[in-house]
């Protein structure tokens, strides 16, 4: 056998070595993140807004012997608990064996993710065609929302308060609507628009129906036409549209990309991607050390304002509530505790490398990538993990076997972003981003590699652990 050079030898010493996944990983360990893909694919075609992505949560945790958590409750190590925001959040707790005061270990991913809102009042007829009028949720490229099918997920609370649950799109025998978008024949003018504005704001309307109510001749009969199926269907009149939340997303499934099937492309991995694997990892803690709580939160994509977002106090209330059950304060543990604020990254995209600087940036198949800080232009908007804090992650993903890599969002004046950290990390919690790495983010159709949604299962595993 050829001698090593003291050279080389020094280097697999000293140098990062940060490879594929692939080459990191045993075959038990790629079958696991097979399986893996697969449920996690299940879970994302069935919870395509935050309300279905918390019913759904829910009765994962039921099914695996968690119970709603009750004020003043009895507690003891390995007790299973969850706490439902208002249908649109949810919190899970598995009480560990350490005393309430030494902290708990958060997980924190979002359930929103972004689409397209109706308005209060949505429908109108023009030209003989019925529309709904828009209003988008997020941050996305408008142009990319038209002419892709479209399911409409929600609910109507109607005058009387009941409400009802509307999934329209998802099944193959149901219709889907559509924005529709201009010929390129005609579009001469229009792509001489800015991108932002190829497609406006007020041009997001959405096509339901082109046939009248009936042949005796009506003002506004096709728009009529669709009032009277949805009231045969639900019962609902044009005013229960002011009191409902609609969603317009995505009518496609998420499904395997690339030949060698190793990613997964769908609508809204941002944030699912990262809730699912948190959702999984308590599910399967037994009976962690310190008391390990996930926290799947709603609105994020708007900023986390609103009381089932995390610039509320719901998570503080709740661990309050909980360190009540041990006689303890809530912001002792808080102050004791550490958190995970479970978020997607950008992959480095080959087609557009300008953006990133490649040396400090995420890419798929790396693992699950730990960001120190996120923010814009001077680190604006970032809690900043402090080293030690990061020091300790590192240990903890080392020790495990936890393939992962670092990576900021872009270059340093390519634009920036945010997560849920800050406001975690506000709380006087120790917290940092860890997440998988995602292509098209906020495009309809995500993709992510499966090797990267199985390292942040284990990520998560290791933490709450
Ligand atoms: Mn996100
Ligand atoms: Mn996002």
């Amino acid at each position: 056998m050829e001698e090593k050079s003291a050279s080389k030898a020094r280097k697999e010493e000293l140098f990062s070595n940060r490879k594929h996944a692939a080459y990191r990983m045993t075959a038990e360990e790629k079958a696991e993140s097979d399986k893996f893909a697969k449920e996690y694919t299940g879970f994302l075609n069935a919870s395509k807004t935050e309300r279905e992505a918390c019913i759904n949560a829910e009765n994962i945790l039921k099914e695996n012997g968690f119970v709603p958590f009750e004020i003043g409750m009895e507690l003891h190590a390995g007790d299973k608990v969850y706490r439902c925001n208002r249908g649109k959040a949810i919190i899970a707790a598995v009480i560990g064996t350490e005393p309430i005061t030494a902290g708990v270990r958060i997980c924190a991913a979002h359930i929103d993710s972004p689409r397209l809102d109706l308005k209060q009042n949505p429908l109108y007829e023009s030209s003989e065609l019925a529309l709904f009028k828009t209003h988008y949720y997020g941050g996305i490229k408008k142009y990319q929302w038209g002419a892709i099918p479209l399911a409409l997920h929600g609910v109507v609370v109607k005058a009387d308060g009941t409400s009802v649950t509307v999934n329209i799109g998802e099944d193959e025998s149901d219709p889907v609507f559509c924005v529709t978008d201009l010929l390129p024949h005609l579009a001469a003018e229009q792509m001489k628009r800015p991108a932002g504005s190829i497609i406006k704001g007020e041009e997001l309307n959405i096509l339901v129906g082109s046939m009248p109510f009936n042949d005796d001749e009506e003002s506004e009969a096709v728009k009529l036409n669709i009032l009277h199926i949805l009231n045969e269907k639900y019962g609902i009149v044009e005013d229960d549209f002011l009191s409902a939340e609609l969603e317009a997303v995505p009518a496609f499934r998420a499904c395997d990309v690339g030949l060698d099937r190793s990613m997964i492309g769908g609508y809204g991995h941002d944030d699912r991607v990262c809730a699912y694997p948190a959702l999984r990892a308590i599910i399967d803690c037994e009976k962690p050390s310190h008391t390990a709580v996930v926290v799947l939160a709603d609105k994020e994509e708007t900023g986390s304002d609103g009381n089932t977002g995390l610039c509320s106090s719901y998570l503080p209330y709740f661990i309050d509530d909980l360190a009540e059950c041990f006689g303890a304060k809530g912001r002792h543990v808080l102050s004791a505790s550490q958190c995970l604020s479970a978020d997607v990254n950008a992959a480095f995209d080959p087609t557009f490398p300008d953006v990133m600087e490649s040396k400090n940036c995420a890419y798929l198949n790396k693992g699950v990538c730990v960001t120190k800080f996120t923010g814009a232009r001077g680190k604006s908007g970032t809690s900043d993990a402090s080293a030690e804090f990061t020091g300790t992650v590192h240990r903890l993903l080392d020790s495990k076997n936890v393939v992962w890599q670092t990576g900021e969002l872009g270059k340093v004046d390519a634009g920036g972003g945010g997560t849920v950290a800050a406001y975690i990390a506000n709380l006087d919690v120790d917290t940092i981003d860890v997440g998988v790495p995602v292509l098209c983010m906020h495009a309809p159709f995500e993709i992510v590699a499966k090797l990267d949604v199985y390292m942040t299962y284990r990520a998560f595993s290791a933490f709450v652990e």
